[in-house]
């Protein structure tokens, strides 16, 4: 049977529990959205498991979906050749990978005073992490020969330029270039890897973003309504966590199975926008 024919049928056996028997690594899992990709991988039926920093927060997150949580700071290597070794450990196999973890900060907005050790932090984390998620867990995948789904998270900063985001968007734009090339390299073993851009998500990162840019007052509730009313196409809707995640669990799960090598905007359709919304 055809490789593509056998997704197909799984698809359908599966469609209550899209992420039925799957096993998945999801790198900054516990808070914001890769916290709500693991609520949602596992209310669909996936076995995961939380690597990221914050011990407290990411294990009360795997308790509470019966998964697991490793300590790793993606920007390690080790930590994140754990972190898959404690999925394969676990269930014996790993079918997806959320390379989601990141940072926003710190560093100033303009190019004439950009601070090359900051530049050097956001890459070690933003980019690093993800090529060592891509890299060990296209190990994995390759070994346990069930191929797999790898998601990044890049950013639509990449195609806003206008954020002034210098560092970070480096970062997020080398994501993109490593993407589709891994892509090209793994579809041999029936492992897609994709990306997804977010823009405007109500987080903790965002949130802090704003303070470090003088908004010292601001709310996850007025971020919203600013995101809602001037960042998105859709009149008054902002995005959520929850947004993001869908689009992570439609990329994870057997219904994207033709789709790889791709950037998924969850932008509210923001970078399409012309002048008046910025
Ligand atoms: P967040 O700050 O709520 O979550 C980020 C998570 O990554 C946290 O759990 C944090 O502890 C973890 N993390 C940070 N450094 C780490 C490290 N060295 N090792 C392991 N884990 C680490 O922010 P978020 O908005 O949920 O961000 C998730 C991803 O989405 C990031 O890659 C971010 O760049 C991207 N993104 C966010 C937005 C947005 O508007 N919030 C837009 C575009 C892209």
């Amino acid at each position: 049977m055809e490789p593509h024919v056998s997704q197909n049928m799984a698809t359908q056996k599966s469609s209550a529990k899209r992420l039925a028997d799957k096993v998945a690594v999801i790198t900054g899992g516990a808070r914001g959205i890769g916290a709500a990709a693991a609520k949602l991988f596992a209310e669909n039926g996936a076995h995961v498991v939380i690597a990221d920093v914050l011990d407290d927060i990411g294990a009360n997150v795997a308790e509470s979906i019966e998964g697991r949580y490793i300590h790793c700071d993606v920007s390690k290597e080790d930590d994140v050749e754990s972190a898959i070794n404690l999925a394969l450990s676990w269930k014996g196999h790993l079918d997806i990978m959320f390379s989601n973890a990141g940072i926003g900060g710190p560093e100033g907005r303009s190019i004439t005073t950009l601070e090359m050790d900051q530049v050097r932090h956001l890459f070690s984390i933003n980019l690093h992490g993800t090529i060592h998620g891509i890299k060990h867990a296209a190990r994995a995948m390759i070994k346990c020969q069930r191929g797999g789904s790898i998601i990044c998270t890049s950013s639509a900063a990449v195609i806003l330029g206008g954020l002034a985001l210098h560092g970070y968007t480096m970062t997020k734009a080398a994501i993109d270039g490593l993407v589709r090339s891994a892509a090209c390299e793994l579809g041999e073993h029936l492992i897609r890897v994709n990306c997804i851009s977010p823009h405007g998500v109500p987080s903790e990162m965002l949130l802090s973003a704003y303070r470090r840019f003088g908004d010292v007052d601001i709310t996850p509730q007025r971020l919203k309504e600013m995101v809602g009313t001037r960042a998105s196409l859709l009149k008054g809707r902002g995005s959520t966590i929850e947004d993001v995640a869908q689009a992570a669990l439609f990329l994870a799960s057997d219904e994207s199975g033709f789709i790889t090598a791709h950037n998924l905007l969850v932008d509210g359709g923001h970078t399409s926008a012309d002048s008046r919304m910025s």
